[in-house]
Formats: C-alpha cells, structure tokens, sequence
C-alpha cells in the first residue's frame, strides 16, 4: 500500500530521484579552516616584497593571515593546494592533518602534469604517503615527492626522466 496518488512513471522516476536525494548525506565542504600549511614556511614565494621559503614562514603570519583581507591575488588568492582543489584526495589528508602539501605543477613545454608532495611538518604522515603512491600507481598519475632535500618521482618514465 502506497500513500503516492496515481503518477505517470516519469513523476514516479523523478520522485525516487529525489527521494534518494534527500537520504544522500552532503559532500563535506574542503575549506582552509584551521590550516596555514601554505603560509607557515614549507612552500616558496613572496608577498608583497617579503619572501617566504622553507624554513621561513610567511611575514604576514601571526596565528592567522594578519593581511587576509588585503592579501595579494599572487600567490595567496590564486594558491589551492591539492587537498583543497580536487576532491581526489581524501578529506583526512588536510595539509595540517597529515603534515603533506600536494601541488598541481604543469611542465608546459613537454605537456606534463604532475604533484608535487612538500612535507609540511616536523614529521609526515606515512599513511598519506602510501596513499599517494598507490593513487598515482593505480591511476598513472605523475607524483614528486620532496622529503628532507630529497626528491623521487613517481609516474611515466618520460615524467621520471624529465
Ligand atoms: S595548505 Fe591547502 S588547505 Fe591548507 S591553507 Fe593552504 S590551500 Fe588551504
Ligand atoms: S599573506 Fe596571508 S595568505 Fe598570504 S602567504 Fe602570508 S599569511 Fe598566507
């Protein structure tokens, strides 16, 4: 026994469809939120003539962004980390959770794409490690990890050699 009055079998789809909307619970929104990973000195670039690298963090930087209303579109505005920008990566793999940085990097001239996976604390996370290289082995994806001064590539064999 149904309460549904008489519908055609298209209303009777499109209801179902919604139904099965309503129970589907809603992706998690990625945000910043807690983490300035990008901020605090793993990555390079400049703001607004001060430099940040490795081991420097950025000027602007107290607990939180002190410019961040007026902080500049390059690099902080157009800045997405991986975690952030694609919904590949794994909601567990936050930058300030699993101390790893992932970056979309383009080598325009041969047509590559590839991360590149900065460690982004004092120790990393050796389960998003293996998660990465298994995700980029599973699905061809081109990977450079930068671990203390090291570098290994993982991916295409021109990738390896480029
Ligand atoms: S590392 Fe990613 S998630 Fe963290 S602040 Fe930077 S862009 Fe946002
Ligand atoms: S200006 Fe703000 S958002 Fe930009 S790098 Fe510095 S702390 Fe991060």
């Amino acid at each position: 026994m149904t309460d549904d009055p008489k519908l055609t079998s298209r209303q009777q789809s499109v209801l179902e469809s919604m139904r099965g909307a309503i129970k589907t619970p809603p992706l998690p929104v990625r945000s910043c939120g807690d983490c300035a990973k990008c901020c605090e000195g793993w990555l390079s670039g400049s703001v607004y003539g001060h430099a940040f690298s490795p081991g420097t963090p950025c000027f602007f930087l107290e607990k939180t962004c002190s410019i961040y209303k007026d902080r500049p579109v390059d690099p902080c505005r157009h800045y997405r980390c991986g975690w952030l920008a694609e919904d590949t990566f794994p909601m567990w793999m936050k930058p300030n959770l699993v101390n790893v940085i992932i970056t979309k990097r383009e080598n325009k001239e041969r047509k590559i794409s590839y991360y590149v996976i900065d460690q982004a604390g004092d120790g990393f996370d050796q389960k998003a490690l293996n998660w990465l290289v298994g995700w980029a082995t599973r699905t061809n994806s081109n990977i450079e990890c930068c671990f203390g001064g090291e570098v290994k590539r993982i991916g295409s064999p021109e990738f390896v050699a480029m």
